[in-house]
């Protein structure tokens, strides 16, 4: 496989950092080719701003998806991003690392996708109109490839969980795994999560480790988060509301959109 790691921390010697070469030596253990994205020491621009395109005019009003669509049709992005296309293209599986940072990704890496994920690239993929809202969640030009988070927390796993006071952690990576991930077409797979990493000793790293060697080495048959695909029959369109009857009765936000139909039976 072919694999790139986009990782967002900006201390190599930090836990991240040395999860992130435990990943990559097990990846090429496996034999898999492996590039890496490297957000803080590339010194990535995180904003998109009116110099991304500098081919718009000055008296033309910035709106950032037209300028998107324009730019990215005219193949006139800017060539950082013009490299991290080449290589979502190349890879096969994308992985995002980061520590969790006010219950999200860290604004770097926000700004990795804001600039990245292009109009026509990412999103305006495909027909839109009242019949076919876009090749999107489950289409789109990444379908076919694998996704995965890889997060630490200074939380504890239990203030994370169904009860828990901070959220369920599948709720508050939803936004990334379905509408970053899912979105333009990955098969993507349950996240890594490593909790309550803030004083950690080397017997608890060495088991975050391993957990995460299994977890490069099981990367191409875990089976993916089955999100329902919006063109595959359970929304209306174009309202793209659940259908009646779709899903468990007592379910209601972001577990709506799981199909667990399988998992049932
Ligand atoms: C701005 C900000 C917002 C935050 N928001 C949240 C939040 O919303 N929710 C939440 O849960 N947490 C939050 N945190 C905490 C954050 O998620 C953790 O601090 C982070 O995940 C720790 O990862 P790190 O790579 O920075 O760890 P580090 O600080 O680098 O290391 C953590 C521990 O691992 C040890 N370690 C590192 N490398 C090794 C190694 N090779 N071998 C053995 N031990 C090692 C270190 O000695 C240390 O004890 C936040 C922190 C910040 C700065």
């Amino acid at each position: 496989m072919k694999v790139l790691l986009v990782f967002a921390h900006p201390e190599p010697r930090s836990l991240n950092g040395s999860l992130r070469d435990v990943a990559i030596r097990e990846l090429e253990v496996q034999g898999h080719e492996v590039r890496v994205s490297d957000l803080y020491a590339d010194n990535w621009k995180s904003e998109i701003d009116r110099p991304d395109f500098p081919s718009l005019d000055d008296k033309t009003p910035f709106q950032p998806s037209r300028a998107s669509k324009a730019a990215f049709a005219a193949g006139q992005l800017t060539e950082d991003v013009k490299a991290e296309h080449e290589k979502l293209l190349w890879a096969d599986t994308l992985i995002l690392q980061f520590p969790l940072w006010w219950y999200t990704m860290p604004a770097i890496l926000k700004g990795w996708v804001d600039r990245v994920y292009a109009y026509g690239f990412a999103y305006g993929v495909g027909e839109h109109s009242d019949a076919h809202w876009g090749d999107r969640f489950g289409e789109g030009t990444f379908k076919g490839k694998r996704a995965m988070l890889i997060v630490t927390t200074g939380g504890w796993q239990e203030h994370y969980s169904a009860r828990g006071v901070n959220g369920p952690i599948d709720d508050l990576l939803f936004p990334i795994n379905h509408g970053i991930l899912y979105y333009p077409g990955y098969d993507v797979l349950p996240p890594f999560v490593a909790y309550r990493v803030d004083r950690i000793d080397e017997a608890s790293f060495d088991r975050l480790a391993e957990n995460l060697r299994e977890r490069m080495r099981t990367l191409s048959t875990t089976p993916p988060i089955p999100y329902r695909r919006q063109n595959g029959g359970d929304y209306l369109i174009p309202s793209l509301e659940l259908r009646p009857g779709v899903g468990e009765p007592a379910a209601t936000g972001f577990a709506l959109h799981v199909d667990r139909r399988d998992a049932a039976e």
